[in-house]
């Protein structure tokens, strides 16, 4: 038996297709566990849509980054829509149903058609539900990969509980209303920390795509978490009552960064779908410490002018990355508050090396939309937070920063200049060494866990055993 299993190990060394959600987030922190892969020996195929591809070759170091793993293959798909379709997040819905209803069968065919490097087994984002039913077709065995926080995830999983105790939907504007149907949660969250769409109505299709998360998700052979135990374990537990197989590895940027130092590696490839302005490195090196609040709301999200005089009002050093049609309703044009002597202290970029950034000894506040990346990313440096959600995870994280991390603040639907003014007075001055000592707090066990012995640093390996005996 035992000359059988070898044999069969020989025949097939363990190869994994890894397939990220086609959006900057998920791409971002998805390549960085294909990385983490590759470093522990394994077989790995990159697989991308072509939109993804073509942006990522042009602003991103990925392909020379993976040459140095010879068991690396990078492959694409389209995703099934006409060239000039905006693949914004308002028509997301679409490209995941183009890539259900037009690419399954590409997918299918990838995995059949090489036979000299059989699949062994498929990582996939878990909301492309149509990638269990093509391995399950084919008999390869799957795993799911959420790039959200854990609590987001369950406040999805607990949407039925939400319908059933008629807490959702729900009308009238008092968003303060306590939500009493997620376990674990009972105690801080209100309506306005649910998922912006919750606010809608119940047809909406972003409801529809989540409702079923308690059953879709449990269907893969386990479920891979970008976070770690010693922030989300409670609601990791949480999650586990429906998906037994949890592997919490994150947070991925810093688990692989610390794993190319122990291989004396260069630092990982970027993966940005735009190009990095390096241009305010300098800038922030001529800055005092801790001095400058680095302002960016992600890949997505749009935000208001009342967000420039707030900051500008504040007298805050400011780093800003305001991305091309980014702001509301307004053409992109420097207030004219900004030009009257605040060059010295402001510093605006349309794309930020953010990981950088964050590291950096001159920042020390972050106003972020509290996307998932950004939010681990300032974890790890240990850099307080003033939260402005725009939409999915973002209003339950931010929640999660202010009342129960203690990490920031969380403003919330509320952005007029005199509130931004205020909060900024708030993390950058007055209320500081509170902030920063919880945000040093939480950044160290951020750096633990994926020591020798942390969790996620176990839960890697016990990832990659079960994937080697697949
Ligand atoms: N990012 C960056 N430069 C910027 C803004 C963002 O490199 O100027 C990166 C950031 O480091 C993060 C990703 O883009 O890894 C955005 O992901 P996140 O989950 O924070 O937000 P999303 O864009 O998905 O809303």
């Amino acid at each position: 038996a035992t000359i059988s299993v070898m044999d069969q190990k020989t025949v097939r060394p363990p190869h994994v297709l890894i397939f990220p959600l086609p959006l900057q987030g998920p791409v971002n922190s998805t390549i960085k566990l294909a990385e983490l892969l590759c470093l522990s020996g394994l077989h790995i195929t990159l697989l991308l849509t072509d939109h993804i591809h073509t942006k990522l070759l042009k602003y991103s170091n990925i392909q020379s980054r993976f040459s140095s793993y010879p068991g690396f293959h990078l492959e694409t798909i389209p995703d099934g829509l006409p060239e000039d379709h905006p693949r914004s997040i308002d028509r997301f819905i679409e490209v995941l149903e183009s890539l259900k209803t037009k690419s399954s069968i590409l997918f299918k065919d990838l995995m059949t058609t090489d036979s000299r490097r059989p699949v062994t087994c498929i990582i996939a984002d878990g909301t492309m539900g149509f990638t269990c039913d093509v391995a399950n077709e084919i008999g390869i065995p799957i795993m799911y990969i959420r790039t959200i926080s854990a609590c987001c995830l369950w406040v999805f999983f607990c949407f039925p509980n939400l319908i059933e105790s008629r807490e959702l939907p729900f009308s009238g504007n008092d968003l303060d209303t306590p939500i009493k149907s997620i376990p674990g949660m009972e105690e801080f969250l209100r309506r306005r920390d649910l998922p912006l769409f919750c606010r809608f109505n119940l047809s909406d299709p972003n409801i529809k795509t989540y409702l079923s998360e308690g059953t879709e998700n449990p269907r893969a052979h386990g479920l891979i978490l970008n976070t770690f135990d010693d922030l989300e374990g409670p609601i990791v537990s949480q999650i586990r009552t429906f998906c037994p197989n949890l592997y919490t590895i994150g947070p991925l940027h810093a688990h692989l960064k610390l794993n190319l130092e122990s291989f004396s590696s260069s630092p990982p490839s970027s993966n940005s779908l735009w190009k990095e302005d390096m241009s305010c490195i300098p800038w922030l090196d001529s800055q005092p410490s801790k001095s400058v609040l680095y302002v960016s709301f992600g890949s997505l999200a749009v935000m208001s002018k009342e967000l420039w005089y707030g900051l500008v009002n504040s007298g805050s050093r400011f780093l800003w990355v305001i991305r091309r049609h980014s702001v509301l309703s307004e053409i992109i044009e420097t207030p004219p508050e900004l030009s009257k002597g605040t060059e010295e202290r402001g510093c605006i970029v349309e794309w930020a090396p953010q990981e950088k950034v964050l590291a950096h000894g001159g920042v020390g506040g972050f106003l972020t939309h509290s996307g998932w990346n950004a939010t681990l990313e300032s974890v790890v440096e240990g850099v307080p937070m003033i939260c402005w959600p725009y939409f999915l995870d973002q209003q339950v994280n931010s929640r999660f920063v202010g009342e129960v991390w203690k990490l920031g603040l969380d403003m919330k639907d509320t952005c007029d200049r005199v509130i931004v003014e205020k909060m900024v007075r708030e993390l950058m001055e007055e209320r500081k060494e509170e902030f920063r000592k919880s945000a040093d707090e939480m950044a160290k066990l951020a750096k633990q866990c994926f020591m020798v012995g942390g969790s996620s640093y176990c839960n890697l390996q016990r990832l990659i055993n079960d994937i080697k005996a697949m």
